[in-house]
């Protein structure tokens, strides 16, 4: 979603700038202060650059001055030449030190507020990721920020120069030839009000160009997505046409919008060189009666011509600083969320790993009006292996994330090892659980960066050590690069079975005391299935297990079942008992699944 400066801004975009929007932009500003220094270097500079070149439209109207005999502050052409030259320097250092040390605040700056995002979003409760869509998250670290980066950087430099130019170009001429001045300004409302009013309507017909523009683009898109569609119906006339209507409606209003707008820039240069007249008109005579020079006329209308051009920047600074206001509210907003980060510190902690479910009732807080567990009660001992079996959308998965804290619970109590699991350092509790998930993510990297994911810094002899009781050792060594082997996007792609044993692997690395497995739907080969499974075997040994079955044949050998139904209990026992059960709902389930 980048625009360039002169774009209209969207609806959502036109804040008022108001003071507490400007109290925001100014909470980021606390991301300058480490580099505080340089940053007032870097404003004395730019003071001292921007006052150096106001001297520069007086001095060459000496110029004028001395040639016709009447200097004032120099004898001879060259040495007002030297002067002027000697002025451009001056201030060219003085933007170089200003361009350069804000330039460096800014990136300092900015690095700084995208690792505080980064670190405030990673922390956040898996809730925040419930309620915030991914792709909009992003949207925020990288857009708001290069917004941001362009306040700090240039608009708000551009700002306090204009401000400048404006404020000493004003009381320049007015020190320079008073009457003329007074005169100026009768001329200067007239234009600056009609291109105000004249602006804000032709933005809203370009505003009406652009929505029109929309309307056509979705045409493309729907269509180009649902070729198939358009093709199985043979409709590609149908879609030419209705594409070529919302183009041609995008030019009927564009055309409307041209007919103003060229009004609009022909009445502007008429009215501004209309006032360049009458400034020259008066200035001229005021010259013929002795009142001023032709040097300070000159100077004049230099100087008028630097204050035209910084009310012109201001207009579009106040849209860029809108636009900045935006992006660092919603900075703010996710810095000000409340994280889990007070957990970052773990503390040893060792879990037996008996675990148990008091009473608990659940709702998600994004769902709160349904209760997807209902006074839910279990206990499962160390080491023990525990199935949960259900129907899709009963509540497994939500065990689970109660289970891992993802979620904070409503009622009733859930513990590992007779305490509360709330009780726990958030880190060094989860370190306490391991899962192998239904689709194993691996990130971009090699094979050795995946594995070693389950325990960061673990040695080459660990990885291959875990890698080998996950039965993936032999498909990693016939890898040209083995360990080193990328996989991911960028890289190797892994058959299912292979990346369920990376992600065994991982999991035997971490060594938890719980270990949860999402069995996976979809079913692997009959060879890969073996080797999953005997690496399954061993990473069970000794931990208590829970595990999210979808296909009963895999959990036959597990302690015990548990029918979740609706949130509850409904079933529990081992595979022998509740196929003994008339008309169970597990028994019922296994001949479903036979079938
Ligand atoms: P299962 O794992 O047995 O298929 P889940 O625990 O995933 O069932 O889902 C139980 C219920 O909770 C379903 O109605 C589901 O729509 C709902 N649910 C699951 N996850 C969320 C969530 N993050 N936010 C809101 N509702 C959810």
């Amino acid at each position: 979603a980048k625009r360039k400066s002169g774009e209209p801004l969207r609806e959502e975009e036109k804040r008022r700038i108001t003071k507490t929007s400007l109290r925001q932009l100014a909470g980021i500003f606390r991301f300058m202060l480490p580099y505080k220094g340089l940053f007032i270097t870097g404003l004395v500079s730019l003071v001292l650059s921007s006052v150096t070149l106001m001297a520069f439209p007086r001095l060459s109207g000496e110029l004028l001055d001395i040639a016709s005999g009447k200097p004032k502050y120099f004898t001879s052409i060259n040495e007002a030449a030297l002067a002027l030259l000697a002025i451009l320097f001056v201030q060219g250092i003085f933007s170089f030190i200003r361009v350069y040390t804000f330039s460096i605040v800014t990136e300092r700056g900015m690095a700084d507020v995208r690792k505080s995002i980064y670190k405030k979003i990673i922390w956040m409760p898996m809730t925040f990721f419930d309620n915030k869509r991914v792709g909009e998250l992003m949207s925020r670290m990288v857009s708001d920020t290069e917004t941001l980066q362009g306040a700090f950087s240039f608009t708000l430099a551009e700002l306090l120069r204009q401000i400048i130019t404006l404020v000493t170009g004003t009381i320049i001429i007015f020190y320079l030839a008073p009457t003329l001045t007074g005169f100026m300004l009768l001329t200067f409302p007239v234009i600056v009000l009609s291109a105000l009013i004249f602006g804000k309507f032709i933005r809203k017909l370009s505003r009406k160009t652009q929505d029109k523009l929309a309307e056509a683009n979705i045409i493309v898109e729907e269509s180009f997505q649902s070729a198939s569609v358009v093709k199985s119906f043979t409709n590609e006339i149908f879609e030419v046409n209705r594409y070529s209507k919302a183009i041609n409606e995008v030019v009927g209003t564009a055309l409307h919008g041209a007919r103003y707008r060229s009004l609009f820039v022909s009445f502007i240069i008429f009215v501004v060189f209309g006032g360049i007249v009458a400034v020259g008109w008066y200035g001229a005579k005021l010259v013929q009666v002795n009142q001023i020079t032709t040097g300070e006329l000159f100077s004049f209308v230099l100087y008028t011509s630097f204050i035209g051009f910084s009310i012109a920047g201001l207009g579009d600074i106040y849209s860029q600083l809108q636009r900045s206001i935006g992006a660092s509210e919603r900075i703010l907003d996710i810095l000000n969320e409340h994280d889990e980060a007070e957990n970052t510190e773990s503390s040893p902690l060792k879990l037996q790993g008996k675990i148990s479910f008091e009473n608990v009732s659940f709702a998600y807080p994004t769902r709160s009006e349904l209760t997807v567990l209902k006074q839910l009660n279990f206990s499962i001992a160390p080491g023990e292996k525990v199935a949960l079996v259900g129907q899709s959308g009963s509540g497994k998965s939500t065990i689970i994330n109660l289970l891992m804290r993802f979620y904070p619970i409503q009622q009733g109590d859930i513990k590992a090892d007779d305490q509360n699991i709330y009780n726990f350092n958030l880190t060094s509790y989860r370190n306490n659980i391991g899962i192998v998930p239904q689709e194993v993510i691996l990130f971009g990297g090699t094979i050795f960066e995946n594995i070693a994911y389950g325990k960061p810094g673990a040695s080459a002899d660990e990885v291959r050590k875990a890698a080998q009781q996950a039965n993936a050792l032999e498909f990693i060594e016939r890898f040209p690069e083995k360990f080193d082997t990328v996989v991911g996007e960028r890289g190797v792609k892994l058959s299912g079975g292979q990346r369920q044993r990376i992600a065994i692997a991982r999991a035997i690395l971490k060594n938890p005391s719980i270990l949860i497995l999402d069995e996976a739907t979809s079913s692997l080969d009959a060879q890969s299935e073996v080797l999953v499974q005997q690496a399954l075997e061993t990473l069970m040994e000794g931990r208590t297990t829970i595990i999210i079955a979808h296909r009963l044949s895999t959990i036959k050998k597990v302690d015990r079942i548990f029918v979740i139904k609706e949130g509850m209990l409904a079933e529990t026992g081992s595979h022998a008992e509740l196929t003994q059960l008339d008309n169970g709902i597990y028994s019922n389930l296994l001949k479903l699944q036979l079938q």
